[in-house]
């Protein structure tokens, strides 16, 4: 029988797996610039935990939890994102109440079941960072600006930073029946949106169904704001502006997840088809205290890896990876095979020459030497030492360059 990865899962192995370790390696080191301390939440948590938070019309809710139940009939989740499971552990551990701590970061493998294509998967990675007990708007300028230093340290420059306002309680109610009024004369909605407008009409701006488009005279959030949410929204704008950090108004931006208010925003890239969000995020005042915790204010977003990587791999990002150097141990007398063994032992632990960016195979006993060199060349090594009874007689052994193809002697000492 032959097995496969699961639909929408894949293998990452070669130079992709080298380029989110070092993708995720430089978000970490200016998280941890900026004051953030990482944290690892469980791969999955209690189901109701998500249907709670991220709401119960989105798309996550509604169609792309692995949800199952576990032998004692327990219901858990898959964890769809980070944020939820990052505000749980906050709670947990009464974080909340000390505020001896509060900007955090994450990164981990995230799960939705959804129509895999280019940069949608069932299981992809999102490095994440969320920052509590501010309410000021500095820190969602704060926040989009770190997104945007992340992705630029990756080479990335080709972006485009989409935020917008969504208000607060007192005045995205208005907005909301702005939508119906609006949506209620659409005709041929899709069955989803149909519901939405009951239920979530915010969501209908987000459907991604033809025939539920809209026109230019939808409304827009912006036209709803009360006086505290304009303020707010203008000095994230203001903040940004100083900073340097271009950015557009868009005033159909809703996300994804139930638990914004006020500011979100979405960074997209031209350069990688038509999953184009490498990032998003925004503040979410409401979460912590509606799952539990104290009133806190939040603000955070999350970077998908895979779609970051895409677009870094477009401006040479791969050509930065430091791939370590192959080194084959080879034997050409069998004999020779424990003093080989004990160099490639040494090299391993201490380099060669002190070079410890060296990856070492080798040596096989039991092979013809014209066998190990084969061998050699299919790992792709760079270099093959070879322990030769002639030449170890006065401490020397070959080394080989397998690329030119060239052999020179050397001291064994010397390495
Ligand atoms: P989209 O509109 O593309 O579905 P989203 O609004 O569902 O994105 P978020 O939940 O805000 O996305 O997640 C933040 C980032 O995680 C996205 O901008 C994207 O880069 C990445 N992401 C989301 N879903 C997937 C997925 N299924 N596969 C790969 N990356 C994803
Ligand atoms: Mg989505």
């Amino acid at each position: 029988m032959n097995y496969k990865a699961p639909r929408g899962t894949r293998d990452i192995f070669g130079e992709t797996v080298l380029g989110l370790n070092l993708l995720e390696q430089k978000a970490k080191e200016i998280f941890i610039r900026h004051g953030f301390d990482e944290v690892r939440t469980p791969i999955f948590e209690e189901a109701a935990l998500f249907t709670r938070s991220i709401g119960q019309t989105t798309n996550i809710v509604e169609k792309e939890m692995y949800i199952f139940e576990d032998k004692k009939k327990r219901k858990l989740a898959l964890r769809p994102e980070g944020t939820v499971s990052l505000a749980r552990a906050f709670i947990e551990h009464r974080m909340d109440v000390s505020r001896s701590a509060c900007k955090f970061f994450y990164s981990g493998e995230m799960f939705r079941y959804e129509r895999p294509q280019a940069g949608r998967y069932r299981q992809f990675r999102q490095i994440g960072a969320e920052i509590y007990a501010s309410s000021s708007p500095a820190t969602d300028a704060e926040i989009i600006i770190l997104a945007q230093e992340v992705l630029s340290s990756l080479g990335i420059d080709k972006i485009s930073i989409h935020i917008n306002s969504l208000g607060c309680e007192k005045c995205r109610p208005f907005f909301r029946e702005a939508l119906v009024k609006y949506f209620s004369s659409v005709k041929d909605l899709c069955e989803d949106c149909l519901r939405r407008l009951e239920k979530n009409p915010l969501r209908l701006l987000d459907c991604k169904i033809d025939s539920c488009k809209f026109t230019d005279d939808v409304p827009e959030m912006s036209d709803y704001l009360c006086c505290d949410c304009k303020d707010n929204f203008y000095i994230v704008q203001l903040l940004l502006k100083k900073a340097n950090c271009n950015f557009t108004v868009n005033g159909r931006l809703v996300r994804g997840l139930d638990y914004y208010t006020r500011t979100v925003f979405e960074v997209r890239s031209s350069t990688v088809g038509s999953q184009d969000a490498l990032a998003a995020g925004g503040r979410y005042d409401n979460l912590i205290k509606e799952i539990g915790g104290q009133n806190t204010p939040a603000v955070g977003f999350a970077i998908g890896a895979e779609r970051a990587l895409l677009a870094a791999q477009n401006v040479g990002f791969f050509e930065n990876l430091k791939i370590p150097e192959k080194i084959f141990v080879a034997i050409a007398d069998q004999e020779l095979f424990s003093e080989a063994f004990t160099f490639a032992v040494k090299i391993t632990k201490y380099g060669i020459n002190g070079n410890k960016d060296i990856s070492v195979f080798g040596p096989i006993n039991g092979k013809s030497l014209t066998n190990q060199l084969k061998f050699a060349a299919k790992i792709q090594a760079s270099k093959t030492i070879v322990f030769a009874k002639t030449e170890f007689e006065n401490d020397k052994v070959l080394i080989k360059n397998m690329k030119d193809k060239t052999q020179s002697e050397i001291d064994l000492n010397k390495l």
